[in-house]
């Protein structure tokens, strides 16, 4: 007989801001595999008795290879086994979840989806910065700033949207993006803010104008995971821990 795998989004980061469908999934969880994204305090809910088995590129490894994920997945969901995996933010989210939601429908293997709250809205929302607001941001866009063929989203149609920019692994490529966003058109002192570890105790994050982004985050030395926040709506933003005031432009823009 076979068992079933829940495919789980763990929340930004603060493990409390997992969902309370997620926490009862893992309790449920014979088999549990962890991204390195994720917190282990996500770990509290899982039974003493459940294997955990991490996944993962943590300590600049090579992340385990997904087919080998895949695999595994279908291996202990054809023991019978309730297996929970779990992953940073939401799973179809930049998260290769669809690929792993499809490897296991391929194999007859029963699958359900939990969603999560992705970082491109906790990291925001923690920093108060709302990502839509009236009379400021008409929506807002989840990007990739790198993806592992070398494609590109097309910066200069996404300038011209006049919308929230969310960017996901953005940061290596930081200073060809914020070019790219200005040559685009959006304006160098449009609010920008930088965040490594949104939601989680080791937050640090940078506030200032698009065009100064680079440069303050070099110096700040953030590093992965982090997000980018492009738009007005920055200047909402309730506090920085690194701030690059005064900054005579943006202190105009709020
Ligand atoms: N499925 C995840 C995203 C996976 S891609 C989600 O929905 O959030 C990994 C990227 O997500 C990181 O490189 C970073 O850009 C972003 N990210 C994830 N967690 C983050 C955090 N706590 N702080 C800042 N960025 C984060």
């Amino acid at each position: 007989m076979n068992g079933s795998v829940f495919i789980i989004g763990a929340g930004p980061g603060d493990p409390e801001l997992m969902t309370l469908k997620a926490a009862r999934a893992l309790r449920e969880a014979d088999v549990v595999l962890i991204d390195d994204l994720v917190s282990r305090g996500c770990l509290a809910h899982t039974r003493s008795d459940a294997q955990v088995i991490e996944v993962g590129k943590r300590g600049g490894c090579k992340a385990t290879p997904q087919e080998f994920i895949e695999r595994v997945l279908v291996q202990y969901a054809r023991q019978g086994k309730t297996v929970a995996r779990l992953k940073g933010g939401d799973p179809f989210v930049f998260g290769r979840g669809g690929e792993e939601m499809q490897a296991l429908r391929a194999a007859g293997v029963d699958v359900q989806i939990i969603p999560g709250v992705t970082a491109g809205l906790g990291a925001p929302a923690a920093l108060g910065i709302p990502v839509t607001h009236r009379n400021v941001a008409r929506g807002v866009i989840f990007v990739t700033g790198h993806t592992k063929d070398g494609g590109e989203p097309d910066w200069a149609a996404l300038a011209r949207t006049d919308l929230t920019l969310v960017i996901y692994m953005g940061l290596r490529r930081l200073g060809d993006i914020t070019a790219s966003l200005i040559d685009g058109g959006v304006p160098g002192n449009t609010p920008a803010c930088a965040v490594q570890d949104a939601t989680l105790k080791t937050q640090r994050e940078v506030i200032c104008t698009l065009s100064a982004l680079p440069a303050a985050v070099a110096r700040a030395r953030l590093a992965s995971p982090a997000l980018i926040v492009v738009g007005d709506v920055v200047k909402f933003r309730v506090s920085a821990s690194i701030n690059c005031y005064p900054d005579p432009e943006l202190s105009r823009a709020a």
